[in-house]
């Protein structure tokens, strides 16, 4: 197997449209390595972007904040400028695995790898996150709503990149939360997950935002939920609609992590976890 090491996104990007759609990105490896022991996936040749240094940490240009493909899980933990202005992935990140995978696994592999599950993806809905991806042909920018069709399937094409993740900064008045539900709490894939944005006027909710993992083929937003919430007061009865309206926004699935029926009650449990914090 060939293994090339470019130190840049152009090199990169070249490396692709070279081997037209012959060649595998590698990040982290954490999901791309198994796969390959595994003999789930085949590759002829690897691009692994460790020396790509531009592709690396977290920063603000022009009111958005933009993140690296390559930042790991434990940068994106650790980074207080996060911290401040997008807690939600900072906590996600914390959620991650191990923190020997936290320290390997990238932002981008777990956007790219496609699992209804991935813990960055549903704060990556809240934050309306636009997934930037870079081939010979130019830059083609993709909300992150649109990049995942179903487990591992996306929208990205054999000879694009995805170079960085960006979104607007968000208030400061705002409340943001990720909530993980798994076998354990640690090396553990969420059974469900949670992550709630919004703000509170004179006690009233506003901006409302959720997102979902793990209760669909993708990480869905429940616009349902949403609408039940913004502009209430969130009293119980306010809440208690939200929760019944979560129920048109899921799909959840019975499978080897957990039944359609616990699922459906886990996530409403979140979101009535979620709102009171806001009071
Ligand atoms: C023991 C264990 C525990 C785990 N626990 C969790 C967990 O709790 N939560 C969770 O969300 N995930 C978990 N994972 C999954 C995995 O660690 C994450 O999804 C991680 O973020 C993947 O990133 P990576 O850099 O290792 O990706 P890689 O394995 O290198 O790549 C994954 C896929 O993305 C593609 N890719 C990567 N980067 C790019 C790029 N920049 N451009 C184009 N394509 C790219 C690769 O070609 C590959 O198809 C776990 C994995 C293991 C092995």
């Amino acid at each position: 197997m060939e293994f090339l090491r470019p130190t840049s996104v152009q090199e990169a990007v070249e490396a692709l449209a070279v081997r037209q759609g012959r060649a595998r990105i590698l990040a982290g490896g954490t999901d791309l390595v198994v796969r390959l022991k595994d003999g789930l996936e085949t590759a002829r040749s690897l691009i692994g972007l460790g020396r790509c240094v531009e592709l690396r940490g977290v920063r603000e240009e022009s009111g958005q904040i933009v993140i690296g493909a390559m930042t790991t899980h434990e940068e994106l933990a650790r980074s207080m400028f996060l911290r401040r202005v997008a807690p939600v992935l900072a906590e996600a990140a914390e959620e991650v695995g191990s923190v020997q995978i936290r320290q390997r696994g990238t932002i981008g592999g777990n956007v790219v790898n496609a699992s209804p599950s991935a813990d960055l993806v549903p704060p990556l809905h809240v934050l309306g996150a636009t997934v930037v991806l870079v081939s010979r042909a130019g830059v083609r920018p993709l909300g992150i709503e649109e990049f995942a069709t179903g487990p591992k399937q996306t929208r990205i094409r054999p000879e694009e990149l995805l170079v960085e993740l960006r979104f607007p900064r968000p208030r400061e008045d705002e409340l943001q939360r990720y909530f993980k539900l798994g076998q354990r709490r640690a090396l553990a894939c969420a059974k469900v997950s949670l992550a709630f944005r919004a703000r509170s006027t004179a006690g009233v909710l506003r901006d409302v935002r959720i997102a979902c993992g793990a209760v669909a083929p993708t990480v869905v937003r429940a616009r349902e939920a949403e609408r039940a919430l913004e502009g209430t007061l969130p009293t119980a009865d306010a809440i208690r609609r939200a929760c019944a309206a979560l129920a048109r926004d899921i799909r959840p699935i019975d499978d080897v992590r957990s039944t359609a029926a616990w699922r459906l009650a886990a996530c409403a449990e979140l979101l009535r976890r979620a709102v009171p914090e806001l009071v």
